[in-house]
């Protein structure tokens, strides 16, 4: 059985159908990536799967179950933003444990949780500041941070180093599939850039313009490209 599936998902904004039909499978623990051009609706799809936004047709099914008419919190899905989001007068910890207020755990379930993603994402020492002490890559941490503590079932990654320079986004890319090796958890990771693509994803999805290209293993795509289009996305000299 499928973690998540797609089956048939629409999306409109007004008139305007922006996600056209997407049909896709993921098993338990796999790493997707989706990439495609600006505006080809991968932000939109993850919001879907989030339940940030109501399909206009078609379902999401998590482990069997229909989540597509279920809140965004019950879906048991954690989404990392680029930008990160945090609250700024709370603490490092205070940030990572909010959402766990939500789900009725006690004060010192709350702590633990966060104490064990802190340790995961080695940032334990990092808990008592506020997010205007630290660099952007430690307040990337805590974002993911914030994620793991839900224990979710998915974790949803959208262009998540585009705010980083170069040598953090290397980083933090190696411990982003670390995070996945350890916890062996299904993520979905939006970019556009291609080496992230090709170094990260179990399986890459190429979206244009509201549709699915081409579903493969990077060496798939890479050796046997459907069309120009997803030859010249993943870069085959094809
Ligand atoms: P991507 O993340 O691939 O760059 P998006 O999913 O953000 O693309 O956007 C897909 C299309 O949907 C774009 O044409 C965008 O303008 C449109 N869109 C996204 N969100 C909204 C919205 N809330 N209202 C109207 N149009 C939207
Ligand atoms: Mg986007």
């Amino acid at each position: 059985m499928a973690n998540l599936a797609l089956s048939s998902i629409e999306k409109s904004f007004g008139t305007v159908k922006v996600i056209k039909g997407v049909d896709l499978e993921i098993p338990h623990g796999e790493f997707v990536v989706f990439v495609g051009p600006s505006g080809c609706g991968k932000s939109t799809l993850l919001r879907l799967v989030a339940g940030l936004e109501n399909p206009t047709g078609g379902d999401i099914i998590i482990d069997g179950e229909d989540v597509t008419d279920e809140e965004p919190y019950d879906r048991g899905i954690a989404m990392v933003f680029q930008s990160y989001a945090l609250y700024p007068h709370m603490t490092v910890a205070e940030n990572m444990g909010f959402a766990l207020r939500l789900q009725k755990q006690s004060k010192k379930e709350r702590r633990a949780a966060v104490e064990r993603a802190a340790e995961i994402l080695q940032i334990t020492q990092l808990l008592d500041r506020k997010p205007a002490q630290l660099s952007g890559g430690q307040r990337q941490r805590v974002a993911i941070g914030r994620a793991i503590v839900r224990d979710p079932k998915v974790f949803l990654f959208d262009e998540p180093l585009s705010n980083l320079d170069a040598e953090l986004r290397v980083q933090t890319r190696m411990e982003i599939a670390r995070l996945h090796k350890k916890l062996g958890a299904t993520m979905i990771y939006v970019t556009h850039d291609q080496t992230e693509a090709m170094t990260m994803a179990d399986r890459i999805v190429v979206l244009r313009d509201g549709i699915v290209e081409q579903v493969g293993s990077p060496t798939d795509l890479y050796d046997d490209p459907d069309n120009m289009f997803v030859a010249g996305f993943i870069g085959s000299p094809k």
